[in-house]
């Protein structure tokens, strides 16, 4: 029988835009489902945030990706959605509400390079992540 689990976590944003470092949180919940091989999948269930997978080293890649994103799409830039955060909803679009990461002995198999990221475009406000592990 293949196994399955998932969770729901907590994520506290303290700025309107910044990238949040959950790998340990991921990484806690595949060790927490004792599944050896399979897949982990990471959704954010919110519209104006993201989950990104990037360079986990040298945090100017990600002070150039929320400037690059602050570049082309501007708050406040004539935008129809009333609620007056269309550029967080287009960001959000963007970098999109999910990512699967291969689970190999038990772990994630990230490159070393690599980290997983919740991306809050609205902040700052509480979040959450769900964390599903599948067995294969
Ligand atoms: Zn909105």
């Amino acid at each position: 029988m293949l196994g399955t689990m998932s969770r729901s976590i907590p994520v506290s944003t303290r700025s309107r835009s910044e990238f949040i470092d959950i790998t340990a949180t991921v990484d806690d919940v595949v060790k927490a489902s004792k599944i050896k091989a399979g897949l982990c999948h990471i959704f954010v269930p919110h519209t104006t945030a993201a989950v990104m997978i990037n360079e986990n080293a040298d945090p100017s890649v990600h002070s150039d990706i929320l400037r690059w994103l602050d570049k082309h799409v501007p708050a406040g830039a004539g935008y129809a959605h009333s609620e007056g955060n269309a550029d967080s909803h287009i960001k959000s679009a963007l970098i999109g509400p999910e990512k699967t990461v291969p689970v190999e002995n038990g772990e994630l198999r990230l490159g070393s390079w690599q980290g997983i990221y919740f991306c809050e475009f609205d902040g700052p406000r509480p979040r959450k992540v769900i964390i599903t592990v599948s067995e294969r």
